[in-house]
């Protein structure tokens, strides 16, 4: 029986070339898998797998009876509703553990490195099968995008070494270069309405019994958003009552300057300031150095909570 590798609801250029990726290794070592998709891909993502000529993976989101592999998430909230009816046969991610569970072993690959694609690349090299050139492309530009660069604070050296031997396969002389293209991509919002732009990336984590959903924008210049503010405002209001959620809150981090302008629509925001110690003014804050939402803002969240 075949088996699907999928990543998280709204999901992002790593849980789409994750999907791929994964995918291909398995059925060079005999297990049959399918690339699939929760969700519509990003423009970002949508750049990198027409630069590199690659199909996009499936779109389902019912996973009933089906063996499934997950990848870059480990939390319900981001998993397909009826996940508890399928067979996980295994993780591999580069997140906090979630909440998942399994009623056999699995195989787990879960490593503190800054993209879901720097664990599959070392998996590839333990299993010592060559990477497509296309596939190599796709998978360096998820890891530029994870780690913003090599930015972010939850970048590591595996991260770099892996970009690095990536870019050599796929025969990209300059990454830095097609990941700034990548990054110009992702900060091109015309024509986007409020909730595309909410939920391009958006996840919810259940923090002592509450809901909580954290959007995240990462552009090149943050003037982007003068004019928008207003129309974000109303529709994380929208999210917070429709998802029943206790707190709405979205990044608008600026990857040139380094930091994020952070927007809180919450039942109690006393919360959201003691977790980041700033005060909200017209419920906005300002978080210098802020790039990853993993790193500097969930677990400051959780404690808060
Ligand atoms: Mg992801
Ligand atoms: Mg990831
Ligand atoms: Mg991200």
């Amino acid at each position: 029986m075949s088996a699907y590798v999928v990543g998280h609801i709204n999901p992002d250029s790593d849980s789409i070339v994750s999907a791929i990726s994964l995918s291909y290794l398995k059925n060079q070592i005999g297990e049959t898998c399918i690339p699939a998709r929760q969700g519509e891909l990003s423009p970002e993502t949508q750049f990198i797998l027409s630069k590199f000529g690659l199909e996009k993976p499936l779109l389902k989101t019912e996973f009933a009876n089906e063996n499934v592999y997950i990848v870059d998430y480990s939390d319900l909230a981001q998993a397909p509703k009826d996940i508890k009816e399928a067979t996980i046969l295994g993780i591999v991610d580069h997140h906090k553990l979630g909440d998942m569970t399994t009623s056999a072993p699995l195989e787990c690959w879960i490593r503190p490195v800054g993209c879901s694609n720097t664990v599959i690349k070392e998996m590839y090299d333990f299993y010592k099968v060559a990477i497509p050139k296309d596939i190599a492309g796709a998978m360096m530009c998820a890891i530029l995008s994870d780690t913003v660069i090599f930015k972010s604070p939850t970048c590591t050296k595996n991260d770099t070494k892996a970009v690095k031997e990536l870019a050599s396969i796929a025969g990209v002389a300059d990454f830095k270069a097609v990941g700034m293209e990548m990054f110009l991509v992702k900060s091109a919002l015309e024509g986007a309405t409020a909730r595309e732009l909410t939920t391009r990336d958006f996840k919810d984590f259940m923090m002592n019994g509450k809901k909580v959903g954290v959007g995240q924008l990462e552009v090149v210049d943050l003037s982007v958003f003068d004019n928008k503010k207003e129309m974000l405002f109303a529709d994380l209001q929208a999210l917070k009552i429709e998802g029943e959620r206790h707190t709405v809150m979205l990044l608008l981090t600026d990857i040139m300057v380094e930091g994020s302008q952070l927007l809180v629509v919450s039942d109690d925001p006393s919360i959201v300031e003691k977790a980041f110690g700033v005060e909200l003014e017209n419920a906005q804050a300002w978080l210098p150095k802020v790039l990853s939402r993993k790193k500097q803002v969930i677990p400051f969240l959780e404690k808060a909570f």
